[in-house]
């Protein structure tokens, strides 16, 4: 299964949500592959590697001087590998406009390591361009996390209808889960961003909720999973309910 992690906004946890649902896959024993699909490269330093010195980024996959496999890195995570990114990608949207089937150059390039692995994570760029694009095309699986703030849930119907378009366009078929991060469960606000993005978008909300939490922001900087970090934290036990819940969800095939 591919499950790219998406929303237009920026700051609402794609990055925190990858990186720890991809590790927490990889501790059930399922091999998991995290692809950075962010020229900032946020997943890959939050891993540990040194986004100067990568042999291979993403960018060459796409680009196609490097195969899939000959790019991705075997992380401290047992089961877990990473396909890395730096700004070397932000040209790749510009540089491949005009490339024949651009918005399938990565469901192509991952055909074979879907194969290979029971389950890929996709961490995608803050927008929606071409990368996006070519994410939404890859996937089986949309995950769309959104902040317990009222702006994050404004944006919600603009992604979904960009979505619609996609799958109409591009003749490609996903469906989609929301998880609501950094919960305040002190804050009216988060609780009623809660309760209206349940009222809203009933079964597509996953049942569980991302608290805020100092830890998780914290574990970036020890190029560690939060819930490698500090596994007992009620976010990393969250995030490995969020894991268990995703590989329950039983997903659509491509058309
Ligand atoms: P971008 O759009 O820039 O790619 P993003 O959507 O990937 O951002 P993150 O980088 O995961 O979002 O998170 C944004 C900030 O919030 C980071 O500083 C991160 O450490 C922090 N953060 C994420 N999740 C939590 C949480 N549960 N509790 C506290 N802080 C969090
Ligand atoms: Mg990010």
């Amino acid at each position: 299964m591919i499950v790219s992690v998406l929303n237009n906004k920026g700051g609402t946890g794609k990055t925190t949500s990858a990186v720890n649902i991809a590790a927490a896959t990889a501790q059930r024993g399922k091999k998991t592959l995290l692809v950075d699909l962010d020229p900032q490269g946020n997943a890959t330093t939050g891993l540990g590697f040194e986004k100067a010195t990568l042999p291979a980024t993403i960018y060459n996959v796409l680009s196609q001087t490097r195969r899939a496999d000959e790019a991705m890195l075997g992380t401290k995570v047992e089961n877990l590998w990473l396909i890395p990114s730096n700004l070397d990608l932000a040209g790749a949207e510009v540089e491949l406009s005009s490339a024949p089937g651009r918005e399938y150059l990565l469901r192509e390039a991952l055909a074979t390591s879907k194969g290979n692995y029971d389950t890929i994570v996709i961490d995608c760029p803050p927008n929606i361009g071409l990368l996006t694009l070519n994410a939404l095309v890859a996937s089986d699986l949309l995950l769309i996390p959104v902040q317990c703030e009222y702006y994050p849930m404004e944006g919600l119907p603009t992604l979904l209808k960009v979505m619609d378009l996609v799958k109409s366009r591009l003749k490609t078929e996903f469906d989609y889960r929301i998880l609501l991060t950094m919960y305040d469960r002190r804050t009216a606000l988060s609780r009623r961003v809660l309760e209206q993005v349940r009222t809203n978008f009933d079964e597509r909300v996953m049942k569980t909720v991302i608290p805020r939490s100092v830890r998780m922001a914290e574990a970036p900087s020890k190029g560690q999973p939060g819930i490698v970090f500090r596994p007992k934290n009620t976010a990393s036990e969250q995030y490995r309910s969020a894991a268990r819940e995703l590989l329950e969800t039983p997903p659509l095939a491509h058309a």
